[in-house]
């Protein structure tokens, strides 16, 4: 191999949703703790190019990193639980590998030859997997296969897989993720989905190293020897994964499993120090020992699943921690919030979080949320979409500009508040086309944005097409919303607020996408904290 780095491929039988995301990440920061540098690469057997233009519903929330990359919510956890930025190369799909190999062949690059899945989208597979640890950047990378072994559409990445372990054979290991399902009827746990699903992988070239056996029930020694023995696994490498109370109590049970040990081992690595997990462990007691409750109403329009929201509602997890504050997340429906239900709905609230969102569906809804926050002075947060009604609401209910709007719902609006960027007004494609990724934003000094960040430069990411119309930026100053953050260079707004309210802050970027357990976000705790003091 051209550098150090070694290679984990973490892949999945039996069924979807066994948690490889948060395995991988689990691992992964047992593997930081112990002083390695680790990175999590996840790679997604659809066809489309990213999941920005997927509906929530169909894989929840799309993630953004530094670079502007629209990805799987997997890199979420990557990045809340390593306290390490991810970017474009931490997430692959089929589509990009195809446009790839399909551009180059466009080019002439493959010299006349046919091209096909093996050796050229392998070849792809296998280059984009070790493009993550560039020079050598990482001691290991883990590498998540989205999919279950077996479906068609992961075919092309198990046999890279295979490649690479024959290539590398000192430098990469498989762990395979299972279910050991329990039968209630014959009480008892069964271990064949697990010896049919590996396997599988053998009838593919691939011998997993470790399994990871999802269960709700203790995996003991007999089954553990059972597995082993049938699957061609060590005793050691039998890892039990029970379900737990909580995704941040996982890198402690895969500690007890010794996983991290295992796993190194096999990577012929030194275990090096035990994992300095101090940090996460406080965490934890904090989390499970909170003093005081509160309940925050999130409201959106795909709250049915609740995966939509990931990366907000772990950011509230993590900032009532930092309060010591069981936060209890009311969903609220915006499509089903009207004049007539909504004190009933939204009174007793702590505080009220307006969510992100695309189009018209839900929004009168989120529009009659802030109104509500704002004339009973309930500590209020508006992410994106949810700002953007802040200002509408403020415009028609302050300003007396009834038909005050976003040009994104009704393009000839009167009063278009919220107006697309020039740059954006030629641009046909919806993938990759919004603004995206990480911008610097410039705080005023002495307001609740620069108190809760305690410094004046920030920087935030972002996703979305339409912004603040600056023209109107006066008449709100005038009447008490003040623009507290913009952009140095283009004098966007970003931050709206309301300092005669006890908390009412509007961003145009995500602040949900930076939240970590080391470092949870200061506006979420900032408005958690201001929640707390309105606890009815
Ligand atoms: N739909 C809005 C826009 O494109 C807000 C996007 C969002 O909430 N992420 O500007």
């Amino acid at each position: 191999m051209s550098n150090s780095t070694k290679y984990v491929f973490v892949t999945g039988g039996v069924t979807s949703s066994l948690g490889k995301g948060i395995i991988s990440a689990s691992l992964a920061k047992l593997l930081q703790a112990r002083g390695y540098s680790a990175t999590i690469q996840k790679l997604d057997p659809y066809i489309n190019i990213d999941p920005g233009t997927l509906n929530p519903y169909e894989h929840g929330e799309c993630f953004v990193t530094d670079d502007g990359a629209e990805t799987d919510l997997d890199l979420g956890h990557y990045e809340r639980f390593l306290n390490v930025p991810t970017s474009q190369a931490n997430n692959v799909t089929t589509g990009r590998i195809y446009q790839a190999v399909i551009e180059k062949e466009r080019r002439g690059e493959f010299l006349g030859k046919t091209v096909q899945v093996i050796p050229h989208i392998t070849d792809e597979i296998k280059d984009r997997i070790q493009a993550v640890s560039k020079e050598g950047k990482f001691d290991i990378v883990i590498t998540e296969i989205g999919g279950t072994v077996g479906d068609i559409e992961s075919l092309p990445y198990v046999e890279s897989v295979r490649q690479m372990l024959w290539e590398f054979e000192n430098d990469c290991i498989v762990i395979h993720l299972t279910l050991v399902p329990y039968l209630a009827a014959a009480g008892e746990l069964k271990t064949k989905p697990t010896q049919h699903s590996v396997k599988q992988m053998m009838e593919l070239g691939v011998q997993p190293d470790i399994l990871c056996c999802r269960t709700e029930h203790e995996l003991d020694l007999t089954l553990r020897r059972k597995i082993a023995k049938f699957c061609n696994v060590s005793m050691n490498a039998v890892i039990e994964s029970r379900d737990a109370e909580s995704i941040y109590d996982v890198p402690l049970l895969m500690q007890a499993e010794e996983l991290d040990k295992v796993v190194l081992e096999k990577l012929g690595l030194p275990t090096k120090s035990t994992p300095d997990l101090s940090n996460w462990t406080s965490f934890l007691s904090k989390l499970k020992n909170p003093v005081h409750e509160i309940t925050i109403g999130l409201i959106g329009k795909y709250v049915e699943l609740k995966d939509s929201y990931k990366s907000i509602s772990e950011s509230i997890i993590h900032a009532g921690v930092t309060n010591e504050t069981k936060v209890n997340v009311k969903w609220i429906h915006s499509e089903k919030l009207s004049k007539s239900n909504i004190s009933n709905e939204l009174s007793e609230l702590d505080g009220i979080l307006v969510a992100p969102g695309f189009g018209s569906r839900g929004i009168s809804g989120k529009i009659e949320a802030v109104q509500y926050a704002r004339e009973n002075n309930i500590p209020f947060f508006g992410i994106c979409l949810g700002m953007q009604c802040a200002v509408i609401e403020f415009a028609r209910n302050v300003l007396g500009l009834e038909e005050a709007h976003t040009t994104e719902i009704n393009e000839s609006t009167k009063h278009p508040v919220i107006s697309m960027m020039e740059e954006q007004k030629t641009i046909a494609d919806l993938g990759g086309t919004m603004r995206l990724g990480a911008y610097k934003c410039q705080l005023k000094p002495k307001t609740k944005v620069s108190n809760a960040y305690n410094t004046d430069i920030i920087s935030e990411r972002h996703r979305h097409r339409f912004e603040f119309n600056n023209s109107y930026l006066n008449d709100f100053e005038e009447a008490g919303m003040m623009a507290t953050g913009k952009n140095p260079e283009t004098g966007l707004v970003e931050i709206v607020e309301i300092p005669n309210h006890p908390w009412f802050v509007g961003t145009q970027f995500h602040p949900e996408y930076k939240s970590t357990v080391d470092r949870p976000h200061p506006l979420f705790v900032a408005f958690i904290q201001a929640a707390l003091h309105n606890k009815k």
